[in-house]
């Protein structure tokens, strides 16, 4: 007899307070078809993802060909496969390209992959398909494309997770067929399903019901099992015309044991006590008509009847284990089955393999690769899914355009033009040099004169006017009588800014004004407060201002240099938490955790190529903000280069971060968002973070862009060198030693759960 290639001994996994399994013992022996059975929820995924070393569990030990489940989950991965129970291939990636993703993976070199390929190619039936997306094919080949890739490094078990679930019945079939003749070839296959008709076709079946195994053995054993069909009784087919409307009469009958509905039959487990004959003549059914013959029971009859008594004993508060375990040594009365039950006692699960020498030694070469292994498939396949998918492309170049010019002119935080009406009640000369003086500053733009109060409120009231000049009927005859004139200008402050600009404005021009009358008048009479080279009357201090850097107060020159570190940030975080978030959904994640793929390599694999796309995006809108904007780049380029990488190592740990945290895209996008709002509020890209609060000052400091939008206005505007930004630089390095260790660990940490 063939050693067992699983041994699982009192399994338990519980989720909280959830026993997902409970106390699961059972073997599996080379080149078997074991199937477990059980209906959702039972825990069958759970026990394939603890077998895998994909899952830890609670208590117990298993087993695959003689390593420990635990310890050396990374000796089994190379050496089995799986399918898992969603279809978790890459639907952007051609039937060959998810094949050839595989056989990378599990590091066949290119000669073998190619031999490879085509077996399975030729196994799975796929060789006029090779070109085709996979997302485009049907239920039926998608399962035969997940096949083929489980089986691309020649595993010696294979697992199969609800292979047909949500396939039609021919390509149930074909599947079936396919898995027998892998079975020929000595493959050993563990196969969970719930349909019943399949437990047939399976060698060895374990029946699993909420979490507890309740039957376990050779499915024509299982038939023979008292508790099937009692001594005392027999089981019949029953060909009558209307079988549904007999069915309920039947099943009150204190001899009917159990009735069933099959097609166009009913079987039915009866009492010898009573003959079918009898019972149907009492119902005033046509004895003669009916078609009877004596049936065994089928693996459906077994684990219905077997249910039905779980339930029963559930409902009466016994325990299950108890109850179903002595079930066991009854089935292995027959000598031959004695053998093939698991005698788990004896199981000895620490025991080295020694009859596998050359496996052990390509084992210990694998275990010092696998950190990085992986690496170069992962990333040829994710650059894959960047030239397949347009929105990552669109992401890459226009988003960060449209983004540059929309913010960069929309936030202009320059105020001119505000909206004025003037109401001048004098309307000589001066006064009118007065009105035309406000207009000159370019801040107001004169929108009307009105001739009335009522007509100058309703500009006002209307919001036509932000601004209102009424000019005083005696303007000019007090400024003649050298007396003081009042000037009122009235102020929209609905909008503070708008209003604060106004009225700087305003009193400054009226400050203007009157120095320059006063200057005048105090030369002619000659008491002028201090006099010029020349000899003319001047005020005594002159404060001369020169604007370093911007000169001509662009805000866009400010603000466009900040807007390319928050967009690479939005760009590198969004794109890594979608890529790695969007595995998890498809559940191809899980899929790479069962093969030997390192942690390094999936990690770089799946960093690397949005570094690169956020690299381009940088380079996007630096182009943009030197030929639309007009912004020079006054410092190193190189140094800009060199410390925006290290701000994307933020970004890309950022995203790491996030996908470590969400378990969907929209969950993903939800999170994303969160960590932008800081960057964009708080980082010193909108408002200045010297106006903040202390506290919320304090917490600038604890955001990457803060440190990065100062490096970027420094380098771009002021021509800072590295020396002058090393506080910055020292606080960005810090935050991507932060952020990236502590989402490597939290990622490693999902991986390992
Ligand atoms: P089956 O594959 O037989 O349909 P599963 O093994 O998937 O059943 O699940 C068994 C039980 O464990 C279910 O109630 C399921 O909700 C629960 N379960 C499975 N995985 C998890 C998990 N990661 N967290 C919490 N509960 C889980
Ligand atoms: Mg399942």
């Amino acid at each position: 007899m063939s050693d067992a290639i699983i041994k699982v001994e009192s399994l338990s996994r519980s989720f909280g307070s959830l026993q997902a399994v409970q106390d699961v013992s059972f073997q599996v022996h080379q080149g078997a078809i074991f199937g477990l059975l059980g209906p959702n929820g039972s825990g069958k995924s759970t026990i394939i993802r603890m077998l895998l070393g994909i899952l830890p569990p609670s208590s117990g030990n298993a087993s695959v060909l003689d390593l420990d489940v635990q310890q050396d989950a990374e000796l089994i991965k190379p050496r089995v496969g799986y399918m898992s129970q969603q279809f978790s291939l890459y639907g952007d990636l051609s039937v060959q390209e998810n094949i050839d993703f595989y056989g990378r993976i599990y590091r066949l070199d290119p000669q073998r992959l190619s031999e490879r390929r085509q077996a399975v190619l030729q196994l799975a039936g796929l060789q006029d398909r090779k070109s085709q997306l996979a997302a485009t094919l049907s239920g039926g080949w998608k399962q035969r494309l997940a096949l083929a890739c489980s089986l691309i490094h020649e595993p010696d078990v294979l697992f199969l997770d609800e292979p047909t679930a949500g396939i039609d019945p021919v390509a149930r079939r074909h599947l079936w067929d396919l898995l027998f003749a892998l079975s020929g070839n000595g493959v050993t296959l563990f196969v969970t399903t719930h349909y019943m008709d399949e437990a047939e076709r399976c060698t060895d079946v374990a029946y699993i019901y909420h979490s507890r195994l309740l039957v376990l053995g050779k499915p024509s054993q299982l038939k023979l099992l008292p508790e099937v069909t009692p001594e005392n009784a027999r089981r019949y087919e029953l060909r009558v015309p209307s079988p549904a409307n007999l069915l309920s009469r039947l099943r009150p009958v204190p001899e009917v044991l159990d009735a069933t509905l099959y097609g166009e039959t009913i079987h039915i487990l009866i009492r010898n006590s009573r003959t079918l004959d009898s019972v149907l003549r009492d119902l005033g059914a046509d004895a003669d008509a009916a078609d009877i013959r004596e049936i065994p029971p089928s693996l459906e009859d077994v684990f219905v009847t077997l249910t039905a008594r779980a339930q029963q004993q559930v409902k009466e508060g016994d325990e299950l284990a108890q109850t179903i375990s002595p079930m066991l040594p009854d089935v292995s009365e027959e000598p031959q089955s004695r053998q093939e039950q698991p005698d788990i006692a004896e199981a000895n699960f620490d025991k080295t393999p020694a009859d596998r020498p050359s496996a052990a030694i390509r084992d210990s070469g694998s275990r010092r690769l696998s950190t990085w292994s992986g690496l170069i498939a992962i990333l040829i396949k994710e650059f894959v899914h960047i030239r397949r998918q347009p929105t990552t492309l669109f992401f890459m170049f226009v988003v960060p355009v449209i983004q540059t010019i929309i913010f960069g002119f929309a936030i202009d935080t320059q105020i001119e033009n505000i909206p004025t009406v003037v109401f001048n009640m004098d309307g000589r000369q001066q006064s009118r040099e007065l009105t035309d003086a406000f207009s000159n500053t370019r801040r107001f733009r004169l929108v009307d004169h009105v001739w009335s109060e009522s007509e100058f409120q309703q500009a006002l009231s209307s919001g036509r006017a932000k601004v209102g000049i009424r000019v005083p009927p005696d303007y000019v005859d007090k400024l003649l009588r050298s007396e003081q004139t009042h000037l009122q200008v009235l102020i929209d402050g609905s909008d503070a800014q708008v209003a604060s600009t106004a009225l700087s404005t305003a009193q400054l021009l009226g400050l203007n004004l009157s120095i320059e009358l006063a200057t005048a008048k105090g030369d002619a009479l000659q008491l002028a407060p201090a006099r010029n080279a020349t000899g003319q009357g001047v005020l005594p201090v002159e404060v001369r201002t020169r604007l370093l850097y911007n000169p001509d107060l662009i805000s866009s020159h400010f603000f466009v240099p900040g807007l390319v570190g928050i967009i690479l940030q939005l760009v590198t975080l969004f794109l890594t938490s979608f890529a790695i978030v969007r595995e998890r959904e498809l559940g191809t994640l899980e899929q790479l955790f069962v093969t030997p793929v390192g942690r390094t390599g999936l990690l770089l694999g799946k960093l690397l190529p949005y570094a690169l796309v956020g690299f381009v995006t940088l380079l996007t809108v630096l182009v943009v903000m030197i030929y639309v904007f007009g912004v020079q780049i006054r410092g190193s380029i190189a140094l800009l280069l060199c410390l925006s990488m290290l701000f994307m190592v933020c970004s890309l740990g950022l995203g790491l971060l996030v996908s470590t945290i969400a378990k969907t895209q929209l969950e993903a996008v939800q999170f994303a968002f969160i960590i932008m709002l800081p960057s964009v509020l708080l980082s010193g890209f909108a408002f200045p973070r010297s106006e903040m609060p202390l506290p919320i000052y304090l917490v600038t400091f604890g955001i990457p862009a803060t440190y990065f939008i100062e490096i970027l206005r420094g380098v771009v505007l002021r021509g800072a060198d590295l020396l002058a930004l090393f506080p910055w630089v020292a606080g960005l390095f810090a935050c991507g030693v932060f952020v990236l260790s502590l989402s490597v660990m939290r990622f490693q940490k999902r991986l390992s759960n």
